[in-house]
């Protein structure tokens, strides 16, 4: 008889997928939003008191809260505690059930940055050779506004913003075939944003300024190839902010280096 302490069972193991504890923690606080048992204004109990009652550490509530907080949810008034805010304005698409799954899975995250990094290059090339003057002035209001954000703090209207840039820049490229796959993406567009903002340094702020106006530069000038770095050069730089992100947080968990991030 073949001794099987070493373990040759046939037994179908898969691999266990890669997730963070606080997507847990916003899950379930989501999920008390949605059902009506926390609701707008309420103060939600205190970090200490939530950890104890998930099982999780103190920081996976932390970075939770924070999370929440970027995507709405939630708002922090320095001092009392943190509230429940009115329910974000959804942003539409209909990728709903990959929505959730953007915050537990790194490799669907990963997937969708290489999706971007393939068609927004693209698109800001379309963007510098067809722009129009009324084209350009409404680019440049997009900017002004992710800056008025940025110098706010206000990270919840800072992804909103950045979203809206991108998209705009999407309208002047006149690709309806581009800006329908965009549109069915925005839910995970916009929650890549947060997830990976929720996680970066705040002078990620200030340089994603930076590199929108490279961008904007390239598509006044009209030079397509300028444009198409300097998109490649934004994402470039994401990825850089997150891979050290990701190397000063001990408590995240199970996440490859060089993960991407939003912006
Ligand atoms: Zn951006």
């Amino acid at each position: 008889m073949t001794n099987t302490a070493g373990g040759d069972s046939r037994a179908d193991f898969t691999i266990v997928a890669k997730r963070r504890v606080s997507a847990e923690v916003v899950q379930q606080i989501q999920a008390r939003i949605r059902d009506g048992a926390l609701r707008p204004g309420e103060q939600l109990p205190s970090e200490r008191e939530l950890a104890a009652r998930l099982g999780v550490s103190r920081m996976s509530v932390r970075e939770g809260l924070r999370l929440l907080e970027v995507m709405g949810y939630l708002r922090t008034d320095a001092g009392r505690g943190t509230f429940v805010a009115p329910p974000p304005e959804p942003v539409g698409g209909r990728v709903t059930r990959e929505r959730l799954d953007l915050l537990e899975d790194e490799t669907l995250f990963e997937q969708l940055a290489v999706v971007r990094e393939a068609i927004e290059p693209r698109l800001a090339a379309l963007a510098a050779r067809l722009a129009t003057p009324e084209d350009l002035a409404r680019l440049w209001e997009r900017h002004a506004e992710v800056g008025r954000h940025a110098e706010a703090r206000d990270l919840a209207a800072f992804t909103r913003a950045d979203l809206a840039l991108h998209n705009a820049i999407a309208d002047v490229a006149r690709n309806r075939v581009f800006r329908h796959i965009i549109d069915d993406l925005q839910e995970l567009l916009l929650e890549m944003r947060q997830i990976s903002i929720a996680d970066l340094a705040p002078n990620r702020l200030g340089d994603t300024q930076c590199e929108h106006q490279c961008i904007l530069e390239a598509i006044a000038a009209g030079d397509e190839a300028a444009a198409t770095q300097a998109m490649l050069d934004h994402f470039a730089a994401q990825r850089r902010a997150y891979q050290v992100a990701r190397q000063r947080r001990p408590a995240a968990r199970g996440s490859p280096p060089g993960s991407p991030a939003g912006g």
